[in-house]
């Protein structure tokens, strides 16, 4: 049997995970949750093939483990070394080092095949496959076309496995580039800016990011740390020390509401989140400490100034069934209040800043709901499994639209979900305020 395996990037890492790219960028699942191997959890109908996380093949590269390493291959250089030591199973590795443990894993899979599987590996892109024969109404080999013109004929199955494929540009998108043109601006279509040319642009030159998601991040990286910046401890918070290269980065979004940021491993432990009891019904999660981000627009109505100012009251008490009443300022601000002057100074900066909460909140309303949906899926899975809970909320979101009614209530109508989950708790799922992650935090930061 010969399994032909292709993809232009290297076999086992592929493009995304290239550990060609720079180690600017980073994986956003934490090295303890990723494996490509199954265990006792996972049902297949082949065989279980156990072997080790990212985090526990790291750390067999840390320890020199000669199992960690590609027979007849050199080790990898001091660079990933120092990666695998210094990870923590909650850390967010680079994906130059997830691409090494691919690496590692295609090696160590295809070394351990049976001696009648001959795997060929072809650095190429396939542009081209061909149904079996004809007569057979399409059935019989399959050929597969390889850029460079090599045909990989009669094989009996093909599997396409392509990650995320290249969009094809809409109206809108097709003509940004000759605005750009027209305006003497720089255009960059919607890529992975791992796969970009981001040296054209100049330091100090005004760069508009569209979206705040991964990219963003990415792009972040690259212009701030990948052009020499760092970050330097200073009485215990870090503060960004710039190369003088950067550009001038500007992002927005068409939600206009960030994604929740994972600063720490919370997987399976949602906060103030409805959870699912044994039996199926949905209780409030009992908080052992208070909730601590609460929205901006709710809370602070009137000058972005006081927020800061208001940072120096004492946290409100917990009430009785460790019930929080609303507070001005959020109890991480009275943690981490930045010495007078500087607050004093940001005070000034944030002067004529004010905070609109009713025209915010008809915003992120807009959708009924939709918006900050991205939590539905999440409560659901547990119950329904990954898959069923997003087309639950696809087909929920394409309902209320189609009828111009609130998600909440559509969820409510859906059977299951109805059982599960009351209006009043969809609601409260699908609250704006309730949606803030660690923006607070933020906020409080920002001024340091
Ligand atoms: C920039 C980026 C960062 C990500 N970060 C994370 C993360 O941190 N955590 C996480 O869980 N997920 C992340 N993802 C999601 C990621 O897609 C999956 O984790 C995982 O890589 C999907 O595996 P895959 O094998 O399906 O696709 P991929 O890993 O994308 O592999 C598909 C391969 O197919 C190849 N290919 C495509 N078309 C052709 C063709 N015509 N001919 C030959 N080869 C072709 C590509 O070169 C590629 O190597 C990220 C995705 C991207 C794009």
């Amino acid at each position: 049997m010969t399994i032909h395996v292709v993809d232009p990037g290297p076999p086992g890492a592929g493009l995304v995970w290239r550990p060609s790219q720079s180690r600017r960028l980073l994986m956003n699942t934490v090295a303890s949750q990723v494996t490509v191997f199954t265990d006792a959890s996972v049902t297949i109908e082949g065989p279980l093939e156990e072997g080790p996380s990212l985090y526990q093949w790291a750390a067999s590269l840390a320890a020199r483990d000669p199992r960690a390493l590609v027979a007849g291959r050199d080790a990898p250089g001091e660079a990933v070394l120092a990666q695998a030591r210094a990870l923590g199973p909650d850390s967010y590795p680079t994906r130059v080092l997830y691409g090494q443990y691919l690496s590692w894993v295609f090696h160590h899979v295809t070394g351990k095949a049976a001696g009648h599987v001959t795997v060929r590996v072809h650095r190429a892109r396939a542009v081209r496959l061909a149904d079996g024969d004809r007569g057979l109404g399409g059935a019989g080999p399959q050929t597969v076309v390889l850029e460079d013109g090599t045909e990989l004929s009669g094989l009996s199955a093909v599997v396409l496995a392509q990650g995320h494929t290249p969009t094809t540009a809409d109206a809108a998108e097709r003509e940004l580039p000759a605005f750009a043109s027209r305006n003497g601006l720089v255009h960059i279509a919607p890529s992975s800016p791992a796969d970009v040319d981001l040296s054209r642009i100049a330091p100090g030159q005004t760069v508009l990011v569209r979206g705040l998601g991964l990219n963003f991040f990415d792009c972040m990286a690259l212009f701030t740390q990948g052009r020499g910046g760092f970050f330097e401890r200073v009485e215990g918070r870090l503060v960004y020390r710039p190369s003088g290269r950067e550009p001038a980065l500007y992002a927005g979004s068409r939600r206009g509401v960030p994604y929740q940021a994972r600063g720490e491993n919370e997987k399976g432990r949602p906060r103030a989140l409805p959870s699912q009891a044994a039996d199926g019904r949905v209780r409030r999660r009992s908080l052992s400490r208070p909730v601590r981000h609460r929205s901006v627009a709710a809370d602070r109505p009137g000058s972005a100034v006081r927020l800061l100012r208001d940072a120096d009251r004492p946290p409100p008490r917990p009430g009785r069934r460790g019930r929080v009443r609303r507070r001005v300022a959020p109890r991480s601000a009275t943690r981490t209040v930045p010495p007078s002057s500087r607050r004093r100074a940001s005070c000034r900066g944030l002067t004529g800043l004010s905070v609109r909460p009713e025209r915010m909140r008809g915003n992120t309303e807009a959708t009924g709901g939709q918006l900050v949906s991205e939590r539905v899926p999440a409560v659901l899975a547990p119950a329904l499994g990954k898959a069923a809970a997003k087309q639950v909320l696809s087909d929920a979101s394409a309902a209320a639209t189609a009828d111009g009614r609130p998600l909440a209530d559509v969820l409510a109508e859906v059977p299951q979900v109805r059982g599960r989950f009351t209006r009043a708790e969809l609601a409260a799922l699908l609250d704006p305020a309730a949606y803030t992650g660690v923006a607070a935090e933020l906020v409080d930061r920002a001024p340091a």
